[in-house]
């Protein structure tokens, strides 16, 4: 019986792996039901190049993330922000150096904005991401929605437009979706709405890898070798005292611990013997997931940059922004990438792949010219259709239901603990808060087997009474 067995391999059940060996409990497998490892990170190819369809950016103070790239020796390169970025908001268009908006908003929208930023910084500040249930206020935040915010707080309507647009680029959700103190906590989470939005230095899209992050995830699994099984979802898991067993569609496995590392709206789909609790089930059955079809597009050359544009477009007219310039340095290729998110998502999943693709071109020729509708190559992902991810980035709450039972997302019942970027406290609904809540976990499971040994040493009868 291995002690410890991981399910999921994306970027937390990997690094939970590779913190039980590093630590050197080799005795573990992970079940994980797909044919690959890497989960919302995948491999694509687009004119040649490798790219990643699903998470691909690494931000500020990512250090787990940045640490791995280097022991795998994936080279990173920034995007691309020399030239202007294109706005258009409420009517107006604007063209800013790299990411200047100042340009698109009047004076009275600077004003409103200056003061809805400040007031949310405060909300942002008061925030323990240890524990953002226990704010005085979590009530009070939880049961309203983003949007409530915005329209109590924000004066003008352009403004109102860019938070709702903020909104669907970070959570692939709609502002009158997600409760307010969940928003504030994934802002505080990974530094703030500045750091989130941004691709210049400092900001969560500012690099890129050569190659995509999904090599990180293939050379982590490979690391894990044979305890690595894919193709086995895992359907059941009987729990009692200090024993599981989990049941895949291939076999049955006990050990002393579990480590579901699977998003948390898929954890509905494995069967609990005994239950969960009442307060986690139901927080599993009402947490959603954002939508998103991210799409890559190539050209034989960045001719956008002639034109004195950097390639990012930001509108509230097209189903198809944001995008950017993603073009690997040292290579000829111009390449952008970008995003139908939320409901532009949801709308367009069920048009043909030809119409999403027309949709792209025809934003990116509104502004490049008739040279956009030429591309060598397109290629998109549809996650809200990906049966093991159900959505992306990641998971959000609706109001009611953080405050009241948010604590329960990290908090192990008998013998499972529970990882996956929705559990982090740092950068949760990123790469670099998968990684971090896999090493939690692990860290959780060796301690509480390190007790464990110890009870039975003082104790040789209690290892009969358990067993
Ligand atoms: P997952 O990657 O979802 O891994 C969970 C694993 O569990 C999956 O492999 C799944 O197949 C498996 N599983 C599920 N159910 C079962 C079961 N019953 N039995 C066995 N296995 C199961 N993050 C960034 O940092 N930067 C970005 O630029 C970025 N952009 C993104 C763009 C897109 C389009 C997407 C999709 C995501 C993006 N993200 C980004 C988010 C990032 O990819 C995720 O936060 C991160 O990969 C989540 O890792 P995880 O291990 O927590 O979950």
């Amino acid at each position: 019986m291995p002690d410890v067995i991981i399910i999921g391999a994306g970027f937390s059940g990997l690094a939970a792996a590779a913190r039980l060996m590093e630590k050197g409990c080799d005795d573990f497998i992970v079940l994980e039901a797909r044919d690959r490892v890497g989960g919302r990170t995948k491999h694509g190819k687009l004119a040649g190049l490798e790219i990643d369809l699903g998470g691909m950016w690494l931000g500020p103070t990512q250090a787990r993330l940045a640490a791995l790239a280097q022991q795998f020796q994936v080279e990173t390169y920034p995007t691309h922000l020399d030239g202007k970025s294109i706005f258009r908001l409420h009517g107006r268009e604007h063209h800013g150096e790299r990411e200047r908006m100042d340009g698109l908003l009047t004076w009275w929208d600077k004003l409103s904005y200056l003061t809805a930023s400040r007031k949310l910084d405060r909300l942002v500040a008061a925030i323990d991401c240890e524990q953002p249930w226990s704010h005085e206020q979590a009530a009070v935040l939880d049961a309203q929605t983003v949007e409530q915010w915005v329209m109590d707080n924000v004066r003008s309507e352009r403004v109102r437009q860019l938070y709702r647009l903020l909104c669907f680029s970070i959570l692939c959700a709609e502002a009158d979706q997600i409760s307010l103190l969940f928003f504030v906590n994934y802002l505080k989470s990974a530094g703030g709405l500045e750091i989130l939005m941004s691709a210049e230095t400092g900001g969560a899209q500012n690099f890129l890898f050569h190659g995509g992050v999904h090599q990180i995830a293939r050379r982590m699994g490979e690391a894990i070798g044979a305890r690595l099984h894919l193709d086995e979802p895992v359907t059941a898991i009987d729990w009692k005292g200090a024993c599981a067993t989990v049941h895949s569609q291939r076999g049955t496995y006990q050990a002393s611990r579990v480590i579901v590392a699977v998003p948390p709206t898929l954890v509905p789909r494995i069967g609990f013997c005994p239950p969960l609790p009442q307060p986690k089930a139901s927080l599993h059955a009402r947490v959603a997931m954002g939508s998103a079809i991210k799409y890559w597009v190539a050209y034989d050359r960045p001719f956008w940059r002639d034109l004195g544009f950097n390639g990012s477009i930001v509108r509230d007219d097209a189903p198809c922004s944001p995008c950017f310039d993603v073009s690997p340095t040292g290579q000829p290729l111009g390449v952008i990438a970008g995003f139908f998110d939320g409901d532009h998502a949801l709308r367009h999943g069920d048009s043909s792949a030809n119409h999403r693709r027309n949709a792209v071109l025809s934003m990116l020729a509104d502004h490049f010219g008739p040279a956009a509708m030429t591309p060598v190559d397109y290629v998109e992902a549809d996650w809200t259709a990906e049966v093991w991810s159900g959505g992306c980035y990641g998971a959000y709450f609706p109001p009611g239901m953080f405050a009241r039972h948010g604590s329960w997302l990290r908090q192990a019942v008998g013998p499972i603990v529970w990882a996956g970027t929705e559990t982090s406290r740092h950068w949760t609904g990123y790469i670099e808060g998968a990684i971090q809540s896999g090493e939690c976990a692990a860290e959780e499971v060796l301690s509480a087997l390190s007790q464990a040994t110890d009870a039975a040493r003082n104790d040789p009868g209690l290892k009969e009474r358990h067993a």
